[in-house]
């Protein structure tokens, strides 16, 4: 990393491909390249990256079950003057991923540390971006609580006046498009974006009524988005 242009320490907050490997920015690519750490969640998905582009930069886990000392590791390196790069799994840190805990947890520490952003993909925003819904303005809710508040979550969803987008698993996809049912107007237009960039890329269109009697395999990564 060129020191020479920044006096102090630095964490580059770094988005990473969805599922496809080639979306990734030139930038990003350069950060990898040039940071003296990069802080990952699954070394094994982010090496798969990194092998791919030829980077060798050492990785260093921090993942959702990180404790407090594995944060003051990263702080002392940052305050050390090191430039770290923070990766997710895929897309970018922070957005409903353990990325966003570090990034306050360096905010609050009040040391001299540059957070920079180096954006790309997030699941989310590739979703409202191939829903064809109004998304001017969306309400982004991250992931249904698992029991707990989860009939208040898609309440939520139903009553909201806005465009909404959630994140589900493939264990709870097929309840949520039930709890979806019993709860929208049966004439509310929604499209579930699976595998989005990958593969086996497939969405599923119409109103509730009509997904709800859809086929959908119970595999692979969702997005879930709400017209308002
Ligand atoms: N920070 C990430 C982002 O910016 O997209 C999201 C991290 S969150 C822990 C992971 C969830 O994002 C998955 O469970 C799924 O709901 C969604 N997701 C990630 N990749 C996806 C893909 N290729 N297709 C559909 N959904 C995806």
């Amino acid at each position: 990393m060129n020191r020479s242009r920044r006096a102090t320490a630095a964490l580059h907050v770094v988005a990473t491909p969805i599922g496809n490997l080639k979306d990734i920015s030139e930038r990003a690519l350069d950060t990898l390249g040039d940071v003296d750490m990069i802080l990952c969640e699954d070394t094994r998905v982010t090496r798969k990256l990194l092998d791919r582009y030829e980077i060798d930069t050492e990785v260093m886990s921090y993942h959702q079950h990180s404790d407090e000392k594995k944060v003051d590791e990263i702080l002392s390196l940052l305050q050390s003057g090191k430039e770290l790069a923070l990766v997710s799994d895929a897309g970018t840190p922070a957005i409903s991923d353990p990325g966003g805990k570090l990034v306050e947890a360096v905010k609050q520490a009040g040391i001299p540390v540059a957070v920079l952003a180096v954006p790309g993909p997030s699941a989310v925003i590739s979703a409202l971006s191939i829903s064809g819904f109004p998304a001017d303005k969306f309400l982004f809710l991250g992931f249904p609580p698992h029991k707990k508040g989860r009939e208040k979550f898609f309440k939520e969803v139903a009553a909201s006046g806005h465009t909404v987008a959630f994140y589900e698993s493939c264990h709870r996809i097929k309840k949520a498009i039930a709890q979806l049912a019993d709860l929208l107007d049966s004439e509310r237009e929604l499209v579930i974006c699976r595998e989005l960039t990958k593969r086996f890329e497939s969405t599923y269109r119409g109103t509730i009524a009509e997904v709800a009697e859809m086929e959908i395999p119970e595999k692979g990564e969702f997005v879930v988005v709400v017209r308002r």
